[in-house]
């Protein structure tokens, strides 16, 4: 029987990212290259950020690039339940077992001590970090403390001295100095664990047997490493991929890149031509081939072959790939069918096409009209935006601020969109006619066409973001200072 099991453990706390995408690819495919299981963990135990439509969206992602796995929500294994917040109870078990063993102990120190801790350290030109405090406190103190219900917190104990040695798959042995180890809290004052103890127990219990994620986290690798010692479990296998990066060799950023999996989507990739060049980060075939499917990678992925040079994620060689797919993979049928299925989807049935079969007399009309919803990014030009009212900074200013507005939406839907936009529009004072003038230009390419809010629901967050962005660029975009003034105004209008 193998025993090799992978997970993803992503948090539900935004858009499904590329990166997750990459990294559940490669876990994937290596479980099932040797026979184990592929686990998919939610991390939400950040209760304030963690959404359950952020879940949502993950999942689909993922299932959409047919990355789905074998143990997880949905999939019932030995090991669930598969959502961090189901599993507090064996977080608070296993707490107990390192107070008992003194690997951590009770910190009770409130902010204003830790502020007033870090201020004087950063005065000092010294690491910010716990000093210790609450580990001189007698087992007596702590005891009557905990008996008045004083507030604390659990934290790990952090040698001061000496370094901390281990094992990277793709870099070999890494040493960190202990003294740049700041003794993290394991458990928060809301009984939560944090990430780096929810993370290192569940990956023991759900018998992770080779821990693949991105190099983003070697620097909590001390924490993590500590903990498998403190509670004597052998540490699994760590593999830190390199990050994916931008063209400019700068991390892969919302800013320079979409990093949303739904924006792929919308955008009419195919989900395995996506898959198929994220499989190529790092990673090339041993007979160079650049088009294979991820049972081909399943095949022959070895890790110990992952480069660390900083794969860049370039969206004319994914065009190519795209398009080497369209060509080579599907025939005139598949590719009217595929097309189809991408372009009207039952909710575009069900939220245009009502409104759009009222507007035309014939279907010669229907592509001027609805044209704009298969058009993925939209070419829109400054004069477009000429309106009696509204100026360039004014037309730039709505379409800001209704872009970070559409961010915080919890659900994405007509009504929800509507009354976010009119909500919006009131706050700044401004006439409904004139407020939605711009975001229909940039939205639908043209002063009038099918309701705005019906359109935005169908495009999609991430589409619609696209074209608010690009109609910001056409109207002369906005410099870093014009940014920060408009984020102060911004937070006010919410406060308002
Ligand atoms: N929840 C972490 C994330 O969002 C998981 C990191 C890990 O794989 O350990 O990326």
């Amino acid at each position: 029987m193998s025993s090799v099991r992978t997970r993803i453990a992503p948090s539900p706390t935004g858009d499904p990212h590329l990166g997750t995408a990459y990294i559940a690819l490669f876990n994937r495919c290596f479980a099932h290259r040797h026979g184990g299981e592929f686990v998919l963990r939610i991390e939400d135990t950040d209760r304030e950020r963690s959404s359950s439509e952020s879940e949502r969206r993950i999942l689909d992602a993922l299932r959409w690039l047919g990355l789905d796995w074998d143990e997880g929500p949905g999939r019932a294994g030995a090991h669930g339940p598969y959502r961090q917040s189901e599993r507090r109870q064996s977080y608070a078990d296993h707490a107990a077992i390192l107070l008992e063993n003194g690997a951590a102990f009770h910190c009770f120190c409130d902010e204003s001590r830790l502020a007033e801790l870090r201020r004087e350290q950063l005065r000092l030109k010294r690491l910010p970090g716990y000093d210790g405090h609450c580990l001189g406190l007698s087992a007596e103190e702590v005891a009557a403390r905990l008996e008045r219900g004083e507030r604390h917190v659990i934290r790990l104990r952090v040698p001061r001295e000496g370094e901390c040695v281990f094992e990277d798959l793709l870099r070999g042995e890494i040493r960190i100095q202990w003294a740049q180890v700041d003794m993290p809290v394991l458990v928060k004052s809301d009984g939560m664990p944090t990430y780096h103890f929810a993370n290192v127990v569940d990956d023991r219990l759900m018998a992770i047997s080779h821990v693949i994620r991105g190099e983003e986290w070697i620097s909590s690798m001390p924490k993590h490493v500590l903990l498998y010692d403190s509670f004597g479990w052998p540490r699994p296998v760590f593999c830190h991929m390199p990050l994916l990066r931008n063209p400019d060799r700068s991390k892969l950023s919302k800013r320079k890149n979409p990093t949303s999996i739904g924006y792929y989507q919308a955008m009419g990739y195919l989900p395995e031509a996506l898959v198929n060049y994220l499989g190529t980060m790092g990673w090339s075939m041993p007979g160079g081939e650049e088009k294979f499917g991820i049972a081909a990678l399943e095949q022959c992925l070895e890790l110990e072959r992952v480069s660390l040079g900083g794969p860049i994620f370039d969206r004319e060689k994914l065009d190519w790939l795209n398009g080497r797919y369209l060509r080579e993979n599907l025939d005139d049928g598949q590719f009217v069918a595929r097309f189809a299925a991408w372009a009207f989807p039952p909710r575009l049935v069900d939220a245009i096409v009502p409104a759009l079969r009222q507007r035309v007399d014939k279907f010669s009309e229907v592509s001027e009209l609805g044209g704009f919803l298969l058009a993925g990014e939209l070419q829109v030009q400054a004069e477009d935006f000429a309106h009696k009212q509204l100026d360039c900074a004014a037309c730039r200013r709505i379409l800001l601020f209704s872009l970070w507005q559409l961010e915080a939406l919890p659900e994405w839907s007509r009504d929800a969109i509507k009354a976010c936009l009119q909500e919006l529009a009131a706050r700044l004072d401004c006439k409904i006619r004139d407020f939605l003038f711009p975001l229909f230009v940039a939205i639908t390419g043209r002063a009038v066409s099918v309701s705005l809010f019906d359109s935005l629901a169908v495009l999609g967050l991430d589409l619609g973001r696209a074209r608010l962005r690009k109609a910001i660029e056409a109207l002369g975009g906005i410099s870093g200072k014009q940014q920060k003034r408009l984020e102060k105004e911004f937070r006010e209008l919410g406060q308002a």
